[in-house]
């Protein structure tokens, strides 16, 4: 096979590259290798949907903004032969949550955010419990709310990209890239599972957590690992407000979903690898009780009413953890080979940045440049300077 433009990866940030290409009507031929179309262990159907501008880097705010109005629109502009592409968006808001300690970093974000045109609110302990009377405040000093962020759903979001790719004539392999061959300095070749092969001008790393085992192919240092996150659902019977998705300085993070919500605390320190729940929806090995130990009291501090709660169902996703920064890498394999790109490292924000992130990978591999925003200080040139480019405050 022969194409202009591969795409290793075909979930949502790699199906968001793909339209984004495909929209622009430069005839060039866009592929994109996916071995999985039921993606049952990708991270985007797995992910919680969360779309903020609470983000202490412009580059992560600007690129939020522009996802935002994309997937508030999603349904028009995805929409395929007239079929509107829903993605159930709810505008609930985000709040952050913090203790004395991170309070400074808290409002010096806010200022930013201002600055960059968020609608946000600062909230003191007193008008914090005036508007979420359920949110326990004993520990908390200050709170921003940003009431136009929301979530929606991921899966939905994902087949929508690619479904209106596929409509633009983006055409999807189901295969899985075991090997990349190298020509004076270009990749060439992807060496395919079923023996089949393919060639191209580029190829864009947007495999997600696979994306070090691809850049492994080619000799490529990319800080990316795989790093299982649990995801938890559970009811309440006591009446609590609407709620926004919250998120406190522990890590940990709740939102509504249906009757009742979903949320969980990461753990940073845990080793790299894949970790699925087996047959019975455990993970007995790595995690124990981890709901009851780790995240069930986080939650009742939080809301107290959860105290009462019971976890109804765990399942596991992975981060394409960047372990230099936690922030996105994207661009060009400089001083590697050129017409290799990735767009990967997404941590926790893949799919909320995966509207931006498609409209720059585009930008760059047809034009040489970012335009809409510039994106340069989240390129390799950090990894090789080894000059990371963090979030502060709450990731
Ligand atoms: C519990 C949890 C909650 C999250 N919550 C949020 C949130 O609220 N908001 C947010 O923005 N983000 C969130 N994230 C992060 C988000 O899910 C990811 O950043 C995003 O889904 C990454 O998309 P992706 O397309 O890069 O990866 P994926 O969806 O994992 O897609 C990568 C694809 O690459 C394919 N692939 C792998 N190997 C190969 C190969 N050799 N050849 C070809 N293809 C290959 C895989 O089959 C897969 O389909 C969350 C993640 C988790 C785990």
């Amino acid at each position: 096979m022969k194409t202009d433009i591969a795409i290793i990866g075909g979930g949502i940030v790699g199906s968001a590259i793909a339209y984004s290409l495909a929209r622009t009507e430069r005839s060039a031929s866009v592929t994109v290798v996916e071995p999985d179309p039921t993606y049952e262990h990708a991270a985007t159907p797995r992910g919680a949907g969360g779309v903020r501008q609470l983000f202490s880097l412009p580059e992560n705010i600007w690129m939020s903004k522009y996802s935002l109005t994309f997937y508030r629109d999603f349904a028009k502009i995805m929409a395929v032969e007239g079929n509107p592409a829903e993605i159930d968006f709810k505008t609930q808001g985000y709040l952050f949550v913090v203790g004395e300690g991170d309070a400074e970093q808290l409002r010096t974000n806010y200022r930013l955010q201002k600055s960059e045109g968020v609608r946000a609110y600062l909230l003191d302990r007193a008008a914090l419990a005036q508007q979420f009377p359920s949110i326990g405040t004993a520990d908390v000093a200050l709170a921003v709310y940003s009431p136009d962020d929301g979530w929606f759903d991921p899966e939905s979001a994902l087949r929508g990209f690619r479904r209106k790719a596929e409509s633009l004539g983006v055409h999807y392999v189901k295969d899985r890239v075991r090997e990349l061959q190298i020509d004076n300095r270009k990749v060439t070749v992807a060496w395919l599972k079923t023996g089949d092969t393919l060639r191209a001008d580029v190829f864009i790393n947007a495999a997600g957590a696979w994306a070090g085992e691809i850049a492994q192919m080619v000799g490529m240092a990319l800080p990316v690992e795989p790093m299982c996150r649990l995801q938890h659902y559970w009811r309440c019977r006591g009446k609590i407000e609407s709620l926004p998705l919250v998120k406190d300085q522990s890590g940990l993070f709740l939102r509504p979903e249906g009757q009742g919500y979903v949320g969980g605390c990461p753990s940073f320190d845990i080793p790299a690898g894949f970790m699925f729940e087996n047959a019975d929806g455990r993970f007995e090995d790595y995690f124990g009780d981890y709901f009851d130990r780790v995240v069930w009291p986080l939650l009742s501090i939080r809301v107290p009413k959860f105290e009462a709660i019971r976890c109804e169902r765990t399942w596991a996703g992975h981060y394409a953890q960047n372990r230099m920064d936690g922030n996105m890498i994207l661009g060009r394999w400089i001083r590697g080979c050129e017409n290799f790109y990735v767009a990967c490292g997404f941590s926790g924000h893949g799919i909320m940045h995966a509207p931006a992130m498609g409209l720059a990978i585009a930008e760059l591999v047809l034009d040489g440049r970012f335009a809409a925003m510039d994106l340069s200080r989240l390129g390799y040139q950090r990894v090789i300077n080894n000059a990371p480019y963090r979030e502060k405050g709450i990731i």
